[in-house]
């Protein structure tokens, strides 16, 4: 099945509701869908600042979150056929590239402090069973925050971190490509528009742990999903290395 486990909604600085998203994915055949909203800091200055304009998950909505994603899970899976997995994308901003880092933790079921350290944060994660992803780990191409860090210290975190995207909406990472590591391709989709991109196929049945497994094992394949042909293509045994 083809999946997509970094996706935003109004949860943090989405343009979608939770239930929008299930129903674009499931209009597109898409099946399985991790919802991703950002956990910014709160000791640091970017972070307050998300905090104060609501663009982030908090401790304080973080239940609800969890409640409104299990509730859309079933309507998913009746609807669609969908495994809808619920994470977080922790959010490290600084003002600085080289000191940014943002994880995405797939499978989570209980609150993680976002000041902690990274290895502590993939520790947490781990505790629950939860799956860790170097989100966009190298330059972008694109006029926004870069997000460095993880990939500076990619040899004492490959322990930690399950998994690197290789690719982020439309771009790919030739950088990521060419190391020999755990890989995934997803959207961070924050508008529908954003359905247009690199996406990750699975093959697993459609229950999240074994969808979990088969990243962590890297029985996958990488798909660019383009909305306006919708048809799924497959370009990809050059990016498998
Ligand atoms: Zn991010
Ligand atoms: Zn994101």
């Amino acid at each position: 099945m083809v999946g997509d486990f970094h996706v935003h909604t109004t949860y943090s600085d989405g343009e979608l509701g939770i239930r929008q998203v299930v129903d674009l994915y499931g209009k597109a055949g898409i099946r399985a869908v991790a919802i991703t909203d950002h956990v910014c800091e709160e000791a640091t200055l970017l972070g307050k600042a998300a905090n104060y304009l609501g663009k982030t998950l908090t401790r304080n909505n973080f239940d609800a979150y969890l409640s409104d994603i299990e509730a859309e899970a079933d309507r998913a899976r009746i609807l669609y056929d969908m495994t809808l997995i619920p994470g977080v994308e922790i959010t490290k901003n600084s003002l600085f590239n080289h000191r940014s880092a943002h994880v995405v933790i797939l499978g989570i079921h209980k609150w993680i402090e976002p000041d902690l350290c990274i290895l502590k944060i993939c520790a947490k994660a781990k505790e629950q069973g939860a799956l860790t992803i170097a989100a966009h780990p190298v330059f972008t191409r694109n006029l926004e925050k870069q997000t460095y860090h993880l990939w500076d210290r990619k040899e004492e975190l490959k322990k930690v971190i399950d998994l690197w995207e290789v690719a982020s909406g439309k771009l790919l990472f030739p950088e990521v490509q060419s190391e020999k590591l755990p890989k995934i391709a997803n959207s961070d989709l924050h508008r529908s528009t954003h359905l247009t991109s690199w996406k990750t196929k699975v093959f697993a049945d459609n229950k999240q742990e074994s969808i979990l497994d088969a990243l962590k094992k890297q029985k996958i394949d990488f798909v660019y999903y383009q909305e306006q042909l919708a048809f799924l293509q497959t370009r990809t045994s050059s990016l498998m290395t």
